[in-house]
Order: C-alpha cells, then structure tokens, then sequence
C-alpha cells in the first residue's frame, strides 16, 4: 500500500475528497446555468441538507467558519466584554476582537480541554455580553451548564462548534444549544466544502440578518441598513459539500475506528493522558489530542522523534491565544495557567479517513518505543 511506506510522510490530516466523477458530474448545472455564486441552486439544497443532516431549525452558509462566527457575534448586537477560551485556534479570539469586543479569557478544565464552568461565573461583570464557549476538539462542553449560566446573567452564548459537526448530545444536534452555532468546512475539518462554514440557531427571525450580513448589509434594492461583508458561499463550494455529505458517515466511522486504535494503544500508559469519553455524545472523531504529562519524554521531544520518522503530529494548540504577540500588552497566559499547561503538553496524532490502521500502530510503537528508550522501567 502506497500511504503506508515509510518513506511517504504522514501528515497530521488530509482532506477527504469524493470521487473525482461525482465532483465533475455536479458542475455541469453550473455551466448550464452560469449562476456561481449569490445563493444559487445548489447553496440552497446543501443548506436544506445541512440542516436536516445537522438536526437544526435554522442555519446560514458563509464563505467559511471564521466569517460565519464574525458574522454570528455581530448578529447578536453585542457590546462590552465576551467570555471565551484561549485554548482554540486564533479565529474565535480574533472573530470577538474584529468585532470591537473585549476577550475575557476564562480557563479550560483538565478533563476534556473546554471551558472550566467552575471559573465562568466569576469573570462576569456588568460589561459582560457573550459568552462563546468553544467544543474543542469535538468534546462538548458542559452545554446545560452554561445555559444555565447564560440565562441566570442575560449573556448569549455563541458556541465556536467548528470542531464539532455532525455530533449530538442525547440524540439531539449540537447545534440546537446557544444562540448560536459556528461550524467549520475547511478542507482540514472532518466534513468539508473546501472552504466553507455555517451558522446554526434557533431563533428563525434572525434568517433574514444573518442573510444580510454576509451580503453587504442590503435589505432592499436601494436600501444598505448594515455595514455587512462579503461572507457568500459560492456553487463549486456547495457543490462539494453535497458530494462529501453522502460520504461523510462513512468517513467518520473510519475515523472511529482509527481513534479506537489509538486508544487501545495508549489508554492507561504511564504519563501519557486521553480526553475523557463522553457516552451522551455521538461523536465525529475529529482530532486525536494526546497529553504527555509525566511520561519519559516531554511532548516537544516526541514531536521531534515523529518528525524523524517523518511523520507530522501538530502542537495544537501551542501557543495559547492570550500569549500570541499580537495580544502581548494586553493578556497574561498566566491568568489561564491549566490552558497555558495543556498547550504545552498537548499533541495531535494523525488521523484522517485514508490513514492506514498500521500506521497508527506505527505511530504508537515509535511513541511507546522511544519512551522505554528514555529510562524507564516498563
Ligand atoms: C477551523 C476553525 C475555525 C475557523 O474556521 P475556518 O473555516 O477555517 O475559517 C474557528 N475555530 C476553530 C476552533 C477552528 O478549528
């Protein structure tokens, strides 16, 4: 099998892509009607789709997740401060920021790397507006909790769900808690429409805002009431995502079974920690986040010994937002001391659709390997 070799890198992820036919075969509509892009034909059934597929009452397309949630926090009219994580990729802090709101940076919990509900309540103030709590890794957060919460201070809570398509709590969409959902179609997520994102929520008068402000902020032929954006999803977009819906179930029980692997390899290994599972969710798989804490060989050095063997884990994520350089003067990462802790001990392990089972093996022989090498007893 060619992807096995050794010689061939393995990169922490690869997009999945349909069968290059299907792709083809979808385009044709679009040449015959020349319509590309502004909520044509096929942005209309993916969004019907999506829908349906993501059990949600109502959700927008955007040209991709980071615009989605700039789009979904401008939205809720919000002012003041917003409560979110520092543990997450750049976008959710630099959605609220672009806004002109204030990160409030709570910390995570060491259990499954979301917000600590414990910390929520006391970093609310009377300028507090938002919180946006992220499902990091797909792990849901305590979502009843901070509901709870949200509703008790008057807050909106959007989620940044970029990680989490496709997962249920209970049988019941992850998208259906908040005000609103941001999800993710990048080419890197577990389900993707190249670039792409959406936003899901409940409350069905705002379908005409959030259609507005990703088209400039026009509510009439002459009319302009919002400073909007360009944030469409054109037709070869929402072509793809119709061709890797059909795939997508299939694709994350592949991934399922990977994760599983991992697990067995490494579950109870001496200093070396797994989230923890959560049985009310039906899960997507999404990353395959291992901690290194106390084992034989720090994280950095395990990265570096992959990377020997060609093989490409991601530090993700390192370094936490509230320590980036353009947020120096005015956060402290030691105010997040668990986030600033995981995010030095955390690694992503490959894990896409068409990883061989043996490189996983492979993957976890060289971690438990190198780790006898360094010393240890086992
Ligand atoms: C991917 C991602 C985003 C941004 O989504 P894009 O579609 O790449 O713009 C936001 N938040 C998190 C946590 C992500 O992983």
């Amino acid at each position: 099998m060619m992807r096995g070799k050794t010689e061939d890198p393995i990169l922490v992820t690869r997009s999945s892509l349909p069968p290059l036919e299907e792709y083809v075969e979808m385009l044709k509509p679009i040449w015959e009607s020349a319509w590309l892009t502004n909520m044509g034909a096929y942005h209309e059934e993916f969004k019907e789709k999506l829908k349906e597929y993501m059990d949600v009452p109502c959700l927008e397309l955007f040209v991709n997740g980071h615009m989605a949630l700039e789009l979904a926090l401008q939205a809720m009219n919000l002012e003041g401060e917003v409560i979110t994580t520092p543990f997450s990729f750049s976008s959710t802090t630099h959605a609220i920021v672009r806004n002109g709101l204030t990160p409030v940076f709570c910390d995570i919990n060491r259990e499954d790397y979301t917000i600590d509900v414990e910390l929520l309540e006391s970093l609310i103030t009377e300028r507090t507006s938002a919180i946006v709590p992220v499902h990091v890794y797909g792990n849901l957060c305590d979502v009843e909790r901070i509901q709870e919460i949200g509703e008790r201070h008057h807050l909106k809570v959007i989620y940044d769900a970029a990680h989490a398509f496709g997962e249920e709590l209970d049988g019941r969409g992850v998208g259906q808690w908040g005000n609103a959902s941001m999800f993710s179609f990048h080419a890197t997520k577990v389900f993707h429409s190249i670039e792409g994102g959406a936003v899901a929520f409940g409350d069905k008068s705002l379908e005409p805002l959030f259609y507005q402000l990703k088209n400039f902020g026009i509510t009439g032929y002459e009319t302009v009431e919002y400073v909007g954006t360009n944030g469409k999803m054109n037709e070869f977009q929402a072509a793809m995502g119709l061709c890797n819906l059909r795939h997508v179930d299939r694709s994350i029980e592949k991934r399922g079974i990977l994760a599983a692997r991992y697990r067995e390899r490494l579950e109870g290994v001496e200093g070396i920690r797994l989230c923890r599972e959560n049985p009310r969710v039906r899960k997507n798989y999404a990353y395959m986040p291992v901690v290194f804490d106390g084992y034989r060989l720090g994280r950095d050095e395990i990265f570096r010994i992959l990377k020997e063997h060609n093989i490409y884990a991601r530090k993700y994520f390192y370094p936490c937002i509230n320590s980036y350089q353009c947020y120096r003067d005015r956060f402290r990462a030691e105010d997040t001391p668990v986030a600033a802790d995981i995010s030095k001990k955390v690694l992503t392990l490959p894990l896409y659709e068409d990883l061989p089972l043996e490189a996983v093996d492979r993957i976890c022989d060289i971690i438990l390997e190198s780790g006898k090498g360094a010393g240890g007893t086992e």
